[in-house]
């Protein structure tokens, strides 16, 4: 049996959201049917986005259901391709990507992976009133790093701009509230807390307007052309519903952190990243120096353990993470990066077995390494 400890990857399915979805299944459901059918699935859309928009604090109307987190960050950042873009140097690539293609500026984050509010300021001053739209992160999906929005919030509205925040791996294993954070938008995913891939949302504060992306139906109240889908969204509720009392990550919590601390008693040289500071309850990202993340991944796997590097995976290579990169972090280290993501199937034994085989991967790698060197 593989043993699973790649949740910021994505979530099994919880068993709940798979019964409230099975269910949606087995009778044809578009919202937009005038018919007694049509009508019971509009009906269980708005169910579901009442259950979404109460879990983050937010008018139902204010949920744009998208088809991922990547199509409501893209959502979010193409609608204002007119003002200047500001992104954090430590984004997941659906909006790092976008905006590299949107002509985005990139914000620097200290050796914690924290984002520097002092260059944020400057860079929102030099802009002299021009309007800006700036998106940080909540949490960081290699680190776990939690970004300080609150503050982020007030500077920019000082400055008379919009802040995005991509909440994605942050929904259902820390609180989140868009009127505490003072966000003008922000994105979730279903399938990052026990829900179904393939169903996202953008959720937008009243009076901020998105620009459609897709021409077609009016659904989503024109925000978001395309039949909703319904099996998808109940789950995503089903899923937030059950994430958002957080006893898993009360109960994974503990894990990590006997993770890290087994880890820094066995081998002085290993590195946590961002230790520090203040990261998500279910995730450690671990370095094994000297030891490239490919090799380990590749350990783990034959031990029956799915990790995933702290890094890029592009056409089967791993590049050295960006997120570590941006830390200021050599690659010498950042190339030897496995994360590890707990949720809400997590066991004890699971993580036992983790330390484990961590420890003895690190002495027989090690000791591999040290014939290599003496042998010239
Ligand atoms: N944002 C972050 C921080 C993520 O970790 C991910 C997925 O890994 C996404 C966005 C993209 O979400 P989706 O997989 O729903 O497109």
């Amino acid at each position: 049996m593989l043993i699973y400890l790649d949740y910021n990857a994505t979530t099994p399915l919880r068993p709940e959201a798979q019964e409230a979805m099975l269910e949606v299944m087995a009778a044809p459901a578009n919202p937009s049917s005038v018919h007694t059918l049509g009508r019971k699935a509009k009906q269980r859309l708005e169910e579901a986005r009442e259950v979404i928009a109460r879990a983050v604090s937010a008018f139902p109307n204010e949920v744009i259901f998208t088809a991922s987190g990547t199509e409501a960050n893209n959502l979010a950042l193409r609608s204002f391709a007119g003002h200047a873009l500001l992104v954090s140097s430590i984004e997941h690539a659906s909006v790092f990507r976008t905006a590299q293609r949107l002509g985005g500026d990139f914000l620097p984050v200290d050796e914690h992976g924290v984002l520097k509010l002092d260059v944020l300021k400057d860079r929102l001053t030099a802009l002299a009133g021009k309007p800006a739209l700036v998106s940080v992160m909540l949490a960081n999906n290699e680190t776990g790093v939690i970004q300080p929005i609150a503050e982020i919030a007030k500077l920019v509205k000082e400055h008379g701009g919009l802040l995005h925040c991509d909440a994605v791996q942050a929904i259902g294993k820390i609180p989140v509230d868009m009127g505490l954070l003072g966000v003008d938008m922000l994105t979730i995913s279903a399938h990052k807390c026990g829900g179904p891939v393939g169903v996202g949302a953008l959720i937008v504060r009243q009076g901020v307007e998105v620009k459609p992306q897709q021409t077609g139906g009016g659904q989503e109240q024109g925000r978001r052309a395309g039949t909703e889908n319904i099996a998808a969204i109940v789950g995503f509720a089903k899923a937030l519903e059950l994430a958002a009392n957080y006893h898993d990550m009360a109960r994974v919590r503990p894990m990590i952190d006997k993770i890290e601390q087994e880890i820094l008693a066995f081998a002085s040289d290993a590195v946590i990243a961002s230790h520090a500071v203040s990261r998500l309850p279910n995730t450690t990202q671990i370095i094994m120096p000297n030891i490239p993340s490919e090799t380990q991944l590749m350990t783990f796997d034959l031990e029956g353990l799915a990790v995933s590097a702290g890094s890029a995976c592009s056409s089967g290579r791993i590049e050295p993470s960006h997120v570590l990169r941006a830390m200021g972090m050599p690659d010498s280290l950042a190339g030897c990066a496995i994360r590890v993501s707990l949720g809400w199937g997590s066991k004890e034994a699971d993580v036992m077995k983790f330390i484990e085989v961590w420890k003895k991967t690190y002495q027989r790698l090690a000791q591999q390494n040290e014939k290599r060197r003496a042998a010239g």
